[in-house]
């Protein structure tokens, strides 16, 4: 049931699956492999960079549009990673986590009506941001098993009332990393029917099999798009909630007018540890992709073990797999029992679907791999076939509940 008092163009959208699984996950003791979030802190420079900017009295409202040796941070992770060139007097907005940016991209940009055409399964806030501005979502499948969409079902989405492109890569939930072919298909459609382009970057520097090139850098592309990237995912700190997002200054200002009375400003100690991090060397970042990638790895080598292969994901955090394997055929029946049955706790991606689309989403689950290695081992070792042994145990109430458990 919808809460009192809830605007109508909210129902639907209830407790996130997130805050759910969260909670089952500490109430159970199992191990969380559902809501994307490291269970390890930040390199040392990011978080003694934001501490001493506490103790240095930067304690006060920051500028709205972020302080300045972040948004100029940003402008050189720009072009050091993308090559493009961004001014940060003008052209960067720093937000409160990459969910302001895409929330108030949707509040200056959609106009009760117009409609919003993104890839299916998306990111739960989409819809909500979307729905919040009074605008209409379409959707365009990603297929399984190796999610790419079809071109011409992209072509076909497009109406007169289409404003935006909402476009996620790498993507969550199922790993994927937009293809030249992808990125030209999309380009092409915006160019052609004049769309603005808002790409969710979080997972910018993880892309493990595929390089990421940001649809910013397509000819034409620049000036009609805006990229919102997250320190969360790139410093592990996802508590921190600090965001941004880049393009013309138009735009910018456009998506700033929003963002002013959403929150004014954004945590600002914070933001002088995410500038930090931003000027770390190369290595830093490497080191990232290339962790996260041996722990997708093993995770995908555990689920393989538990007879239930996992799709496809060049990037981002998640795995996906399809309990039709297991010949079940409802992930959310699947994810509900997994603590008692497992000892862990995954998402069910039916919730990344439109309701039209929910026989389409219903038998698969999203396993998050951003968790140490040793609780990835863990994990394996929960999930693996194999005779009960008392040490192991099944389900909270046999002991899961362990130092491991984050
Ligand atoms: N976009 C995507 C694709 C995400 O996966 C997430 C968080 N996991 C966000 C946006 C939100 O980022 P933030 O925590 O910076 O608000
Ligand atoms: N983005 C994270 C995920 O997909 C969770 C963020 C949240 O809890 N809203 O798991």
């Amino acid at each position: 049931m919808e809460p009192a008092h809830l605007a109508e163009r909210l129902h639907g959208f209830g407790t996130t699956i997130f805050a759910e699984m969260s909670a089952l996950a500490d109430r159970t003791g199992a191990i969380n492999l559902g809501q994307g979030f490291p269970d390890t802190d930040p390199p040392a420079e990011v978080a003694e960079a934001a501490i001493r900017a506490i103790r240095d009295g930067h304690n006060q409202y920051p500028p709205g549009t972020g302080v300045a040796p972040l948004r100029e941070a940003i402008a050189e992770h720009s072009l050091r990673w993308h090559g493009l060139r961004v001014d940060p007097g003008t052209d960067v907005l720093v937000t409160t986590g990459a969910t302001e940016a895409i929330a108030a991209a949707m509040l200056s940009l959609v106009e009760p009506g117009d409609e919003v055409v993104m890839f299916e399964p998306y990111y739960d806030s989409y819809a909500a941001s979307v729905a919040m501005a009074g605008g209409r979502r379409r959707v365009v499948p990603l297929v399984e098993p190796d999610w790419r969409f079809d071109p011409d079902a992209l072509r076909a989405a497009i109406t007169e009332r289409t404003k935006v492109l909402l476009i996620n890569s790498p993507h969550n939930p199922t790993g994927r990393v937009l293809d030249a072919a992808e990125r030209e298909a999309i380009a092409e459609v915006a160019l052609r029917h004049d769309l603005i382009v808002v790409t969710d970057e979080v997972y910018e520097h993880l892309a493990f099999d595929a390089p990421h090139v940001s649809i910013a850098t397509l000819d034409g592309m620049a000036s009609r798009t805006l990229r919102i990237s997250s320190g969360g995912k790139t410093f592990r700190c996802t508590g921190w909630k600090v965001g941004w997002i880049c393009g013309p200054a138009d735009l910018v200002a456009a998506v700033r007018t929003s963002k002013q009375f959403l929150t004014y400003a954004s945590g600002g100690p914070l933001q002088y540890g995410i500038a930090a991090g931003l000027g770390l060397p190369d290595a830093y970042f490497d080191g990232l992709r290339t962790d996260l990638c041996a722990q997708r790895d093993a995770l995908a080598a555990a689920l393989r073990a538990a007879g239930l292969a996992p799709l496809p994901a060049q990037g981002g955090y998640f795995l996906t797999t399809d309990v039709r394997r297991l010949g079940e055929d409802d992930g959310r029946a699947f994810c509900l029992g997994l603590p008692e049955r497992f000892g862990v706790v995954a998402i069910p991606s039916v919730v990344f679907y439109d309701d039209a689309s929910r026989d389409r989403g219903r038998p698969f689950v999203r396993w998050a791999f951003c968790k140490r290695p040793e609780l990835i081992e863990r994990a394996a070792q929960l999930l693996s076939p194999g005779p009960v042994d008392p040490g192991r145990g099944y389900g909270a109430a046999h002991g899961h509940g362990d130092a491991i458990a984050g």
